[in-house]
């Protein structure tokens, strides 16, 4: 702990003037009237590129594997991942496996524990790199891809964050627009927003999938990082390509990668399993359930009659949930003896089969979808029940 005081001055200087730069340089342009429109387009495309480089790519693809892109799509992510000056994928995966794996404790590197402004970017001012061992992103190593970007990450960030805008905007008149706000701006926007996910989204939101850690979802925060924002659901399920699984959820990071898969351009996209999702959902809402029953203080009829409620409903759920589980390994085995046949002739019967089982499966699932209603009634009169 002899160094813990230790300053970052490069991420120190670059956490501050990029922000004056880009902010009270924006707001001058503006008072002086020469930004012209095309380059708040620009700014807006280049946020858009990097944010989706650091969270379909740094993020998704490359620190949890949720996925596999063919290498023109990595090359992007690398190349337009540098320019939001978070560091190599190395460096961030590092960083980022240590955080899911440590979540919460010393070993975090931005553990909320420490306080919402570490979470937030005190990390970055006291961060030490040469204390990074990198041993748990080898795998990533291996690609030659993955290290060019490792070894060019600065030289390739000025490229693309600040002289690539400035290039282009010039083609209208406008360098010191496209360098001011595609460029500082930009970054300081992209920054904070993915800082945001470290210190928001571990402090303000919902435990709807694990009260085991601090990480809760967080909508308002999805809207302004491509879908990050429902990180108790990431927690809980680091290998889902997806961080908002429900439909109305807003995660355009998840609709790019099944844009690319359609294309052609990813593959391999894991998805956890409706069942033990909502399994999780459940017993998410059981514990809380159970610590307010371990710590009530007085018994009365009405706490003993919800008690008898809970433990009804717990025990149907978990028998519901073990039959759809049954159904659902039927499913899979008669699809793969399905596969096993050689003529149509044989396939036949096992066609109507699998029709009869989607049906016991899709009306189970129904019966499970009220059984969560009932759950989320439980929960809230639980939580109307003094401690
Ligand atoms: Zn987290
Ligand atoms: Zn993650």
């Amino acid at each position: 702990m002899a160094n813990s005081h230790k300053i970052n001055w490069v991420n120190t200087l670059f956490l501050t003037l990029i922000p004056i730069i880009g902010i009270a340089g924006t707001a001058l342009l503006c008072v002086f009237g020469i930004v012209q429109w095309p380059t708040w387009i620009l700014a807006g495309a280049m946020t858009i590129l990097v944010g989706f480089s650091i969270t379909g790519g740094y993020h998704r693809l490359f620190s949890h594997r949720s996925y596999r892109c063919k290498w023109p799509v990595r090359l992007f992510y690398l190349l337009f991942g540098s320019a939001a000056f978070e560091g190599s994928v190395l460096e961030w995966s590092t960083d980022h496996r240590n955080h899911h794996r440590y979540v919460d404790t010393d070993e975090d590197p931005y553990s909320i524990k420490k306080g919402f402004w570490f979470a937030h970017i005190g990390w970055l001012i006291r961060l030490e790199p040469s204390k990074r061992d990198f041993s748990n992103v080898a795998d990533l190593a291996e690609d030659p891809l993955v290290r060019f970007q490792h070894k060019f990450v600065v030289p390739l960030g000025i490229l693309f964050a600040f002289l690539l805008p400035t290039a282009i905007a010039s083609l209208w008149g406008d360098p010191l627009g496209g360098l001011i706000i595609a460029g500082a701006l930009r970054v300081t926007f992209n920054h904070h927003t993915t800082f945001a996910i470290n210190s928001i989204c571990h402090m303000f939101g919902k435990k709807s999938y694990s009260n085991e850690q601090t990480a809760v979802d967080n909508w308002f925060t999805a809207l302004l990082t491509f879908g990050e924002g429902y990180h108790n659901f990431h927690h809980k399920f680091p290998i889902d390509y997806r961080n908002g699984i429900k439909a109305y959820h807003f995660d355009p990071t998840k609709w790019l990668i099944k844009l690319l898969a359609y294309l052609g351009l990813a593959t391999d996209l894991k998805v956890v399993s409706k069942r033990r999702i909502i399994r999780q959902q459940i017993i998410a809402k059981e514990q809380l359930i159970q610590e307010k029953i371990n710590k009530r203080q007085l018994a009365n009829a009405s706490i003993e009659y919800r008690i008898e409620v809970f433990e009804g409903v717990r025990q149907s759920t978990q028998q519901l949930l073990s039959k759809i589980e049954q159904l659902e390994q039927h499913y899979r085995s008669l699809i793969q003896n399905k596969m096993k046949c050689c003529s149509r002739k044989e396939r036949k019967p096992y066609r109507a089969q699998l029709k009869t089982y989607r049906k016991h499966i899709k009306s189970a699932y129904l019966e499970l979808g009220t059984y969560m209603n009932i759950w989320h009634q439980l929960y809230r009169q639980w939580h109307s029940v003094p401690a």
